[in-house]
């Protein structure tokens, strides 16, 4: 089969917004004027077809990340949701990873909000090329070169007009287009779909001027041709414009900002021609490198490339079962075919290859180089898994997601809520890979872990909405983690020797701390065949074993590199038995000579309140073993930024509202883990011990 759109004419995007700003409603109206709705859907009416899912539609926090494909004047735009809370980081990284461009979506009245801020670094860790929308033109307050300001000046991106709104609040009309240069006005009979071109109203002539050459003189900052021309006759044409504002935005140097009204229909248009102009096509992208040994593997963006992808969202469904998002980085692959997951190392059929659209599937044949495409059958294929061809293998860069850092233990309500209840919680975790289910063997516990309150809250919620499950949720406990501090070694013989066969294993290990976030490392030093290749497995599962539940204060071991140097075996007594037995012991006594350690996860918390609550507000973070990093404005409030760990934070929400009269509030979310000062890791330990966690 051929290529039914060039790759050029590909674009697959996200928008990013601070919860609020207008993305359902703009994502609604971007889906209306591309033909695939015919029905313009409101947010409070429930019926966006975004939100697909119920509970978002009520709490009206876009939860989950779909990808939907539509057409824009001959190009497919795959738009990739992007969830703007912050409790949803692993969500917004995922989506950052296989997108090429981004709308960055603005309120024209509360500007560039913190948790923008937060997902706007995250794509700047991700090179993806922005362009803006700032929104609600139509409110009071509206404030658009304010917002460009706020653009440039906090988060430091080189926001450039494209246009200059006719009018704000009620008297929004439309907007000068400084490419064109001509005013441009929304019919108000058919939902803004019909576009009118007048000429600039003579008033606003020479704003329009003094932007245009401004926006030709930032983007044309490193085209030395274009800027003498520029410069020489005092404009250029439209099609060199397009073209330099192209590449400035592919190349990071400028972020072309648009403006609209999405609920009075005004402004889209614009914007989805924005996105089809400047953003990166697959084309332009980098050649991918291989991330596993040989980095001379790689892979361009072509067709004819071998087949390469990356699985990154799984969707429980009712009707199809696992359902995978999958982003196609080269090559070619059709329904019904055998990839190779180079991740897990083995094969896996796809069934089903299906384009996503805002409210259908379509079956395809096939998938090419740039598409986003829903795949059905990949049973074992998990979020971050690169899919390729098995005779020419490569394997993708990861997503990366953090581990939770707060549990919950839950039960089942009824005993048929107790058989569903497996099967459900299996499918929320295969769906999101910070959330974590565990068995807590002492105490008969189903324990389920995540990146917050709110995030577990909202995974129950829809464990009873979407598989009628009801649970009882216990107290939320922090998920601590151990590590040791300095280096040990030892060794540690397991000898029994009881009627028959008996036991023998016998290991020299080194413990080593790494730095924070390295996980595990198993090392094997073994020579001579002191120990056989055979038992050296048992051994790394037997010091796993002890990591899990660590022996210092029963919390999973993190950061350590373990050397197996040395010991001996017996002919006839050692087993795999013995040797996971000797590493766990060995594990266990040296770790605690390894001068342990407690870690805790630290949160990074915004408090906002009226002024006058400011004193206790900032009391109130540093009564709870807090630092206060930084306090500004926000509008008439004020903001305090600080870091605080994350068990002093239970029960906050109600703290902050008594001392504020309910002015006050606040958001958090995970940053990193710190160590828990001695004496209270000291007190922790203790009630461990009471209730027998420490084994
Ligand atoms: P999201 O949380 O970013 O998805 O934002 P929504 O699309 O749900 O919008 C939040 C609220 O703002 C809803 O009540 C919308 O009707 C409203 N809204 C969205 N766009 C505009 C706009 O352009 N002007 C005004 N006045 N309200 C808007």
């Amino acid at each position: 089969m051929a290529r039914t759109i060039e790759l050029s004419r590909v674009r697959n995007i996200g928008i990013m917004a601070h919860i609020d700003a207008g993305k359902t409603t703009v994502s609604e109206r971007i889906l209306f004027y591309s033909g695939k709705t015919h029905k313009v859907g409101e947010v409070h009416d429930g019926e966006a077809v975004m939100d697909y899912m119920d509970q978002e539609q009520e709490r009206g926090i876009t939860i989950t990340s779909a990808a939907t494909t539509l057409t824009w004047n001959e190009h497919r735009v795959s738009l990739i949701d992007t969830p703007g809370h912050v409790d949803f980081t692993a969500e917004v990284e995922r989506s950052l990873r296989v997108l090429d461009g981004a709308v960055a979506l603005f309120c024209a009245v509360g500007g560039v909000q913190p948790q923008t801020e937060q997902v706007w670094r995250q794509s700047e860790k991700y090179n993806v090329p922005k362009i803006a929308f700032i929104n609600k033109m139509d409110r009071v307050g509206a404030d658009f070169f304010g917002v460009v300001e706020e653009i440039k000046n906090i988060l430091g991106g080189n926001a450039v007009p494209m246009v200059v709104p006719i009018g704000k609040e009620d008297k929004f009309d439309g907007v000068i287009d400084l490419v064109k240069m001509k005013a441009i006005y929304f019919s108000e009979n058919d939902k803004g779909r019909t576009i009118i071109e007048k000429d600039i109203p003579a008033d606003k002539t020479e704003k329009a001027k003094t932007w245009r050459a401004h926006l030709v003189e930032k983007s044309a900052e490193q085209e030395d041709a274009l800027l003498e021309k520029f410069l020489e006759t005092g404009d250029l044409s439209e099609d060199e414009i397009l073209e330099i504002i192209r590449k400035a935005t592919i190349s990071r140097r400028v972020i072309p900002v648009y403006c609209g009204s999405a609920f009075k229909n005004k402004g889209i248009q614009q914007l989805l021609d924005g996105i089809v102009n400047f953003l990166p096509s697959p084309a332009d992208l980098p050649p991918l490198i291989n991330a596993g040994d040989d980095d001379s593997i790689i892979r361009k963006h072509s067709d004819t490339e071998p087949f390469a992808a990356m699985a990154f969202k799984i969707i429980a469904d009712k009707h199809m079962g696992k359902l995978t998002l999958m982003r196609v980085y080269s090559g070619t692959i059709g329904a019904g075919t055998v990839v190779y997951n180079s991740t897990q190392k083995k094969n896996q059929r796809i069934g089903r290859l299906l384009r996503i659209h805002a409210n259908r599937q379509e079956s395809i044949e096939e998938a090419r180089c740039g598409d986003i495409v829903g795949v059905v059958g990949l049973g074992e294929t998990k979020t971050g898994d690169t899919l390729c061809c098995e005779e020419n293998p490569i394997l993708l860069q990861s997503i990366e997601f953090p581990s939770p850092v707060m549990s919950i233990s839950i039960k089942p309500e009824t005993r048929s809520d107790n058989d569903k209840m497996g099967q459900a919680l299996r499918h929320l975790s295969d769906e999101d890979p910070t959330f974590l289910v565990s068995f807590d063997e002492e105490t008969a516990e189903t324990i389920i872990s995540g990146m917050g309150e709110l995030h577990l809250e909202v995974l129950v919620e829809r464990m009873k909405r979407e598989f009628h499950v009801v649970a009882q949720v216990g107290r939320p406990e922090v998920a601590y983690r151990e590590t040791a501090t300095v280096a040990v070694q030892g060794q540690y013989k397991h000898v029994k020797q009881s009627g028959g066969r008996g036991q023998y294993g016998h290991v020299y290990l080194r413990l080593e701390p790494l730095d924070a976030g390295q996980g595990f490392e198993f090392v094997n030093e073994i020579k001579g065949g002191h120990i056989p290749d055979t038992f050296i497995p048992s051994i790394e599962k037997g010091i796993v074993k002890a990591m899990l539940s660590g022996p210092y204060a029963g919390y999973p071991v993190v950061d350590m590199r373990v050397t197996v140097y040395d010991g001996s075996y017996h002919d006839v007594d050692s087993s795999d038995f013995a040797f996971v037995e000797a590493a766990r012991v060995c594990f266990k006594t040296l770790f605690l000579q390894a001068k342990p350690e407690l870690l805790e996860p630290v949160m990074s918390v915004e408090v906002v309140a009226p002024e006058e609550y400011m004193g206790p507000a900032s009391g109130s973070v540093c009564q709870r073993r807090g630092r206060i990093e930084s306090m500004g404005e926000q509008g008439a409030a004020k903001v305090i930024n600080g870091m605080v760990p994350l068990s002093e934070m239970f029960g906050y929400s109600n703290a902050i509202r008594t001392m504020s009269q309910g002015r006050g509030s606040f958001t958090m979310h995970f940053e990193h883990y710190e160590t828990v000062p001695f004496s209270i890791a000291e007190e922790i330990i203790k009630k461990r011990r009471e209730a027998n966690k420490i084994r």
